[in-house]
């Protein structure tokens, strides 16, 4: 669908059960020492932060908000409907985070 890759498309089924490479989640299973937002220090990096919240990624989260207009709030749509999901996708690609801690796994 809409040309995702295998990565991309498994990345997208993390996001949507909240299974993400994200620091809370991380901190949850023990793998680092704190759930703190390693990008802004602003608050813990769930997946509302990282979706609505984190100052490190404002630009980033301003032009996914253009793009999604009135439905950029609701973590419903970003994550189950296409055009949420190819903004998503896009905004995911800007920050690179997931590039960074899953080399090679995420175009
Ligand atoms: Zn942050």
């Amino acid at each position: 669908m809409w040309g995702l890759s295998q990565a991309q498309a498994s990345l997208l089924v993390q996001l949507q059960m909240g299974h993400i490479l994200l620091i809370e989640f991380l901190h949850h299973i023990s793998k680092v020492d704190s759930p703190q937002c390693p990008h802004c220090r602003m608050g813990n990096e769930s997946m509302h932060h990282f979706l609505f919240e984190c100052q490190a990624w404002a630009s980033e989260l301003l032009l996914m908000g253009q793009e999604l207009s009135h439905e950029a709030s609701s973590a419903q749509h970003i994550l189950n409907n296409p055009d949420g999901m190819e903004s998503l996708m896009r905004y995911v690609g800007r920050t690179k985070w997931f590039m960074a801690i899953t080399p090679g796994d995420v175009q």
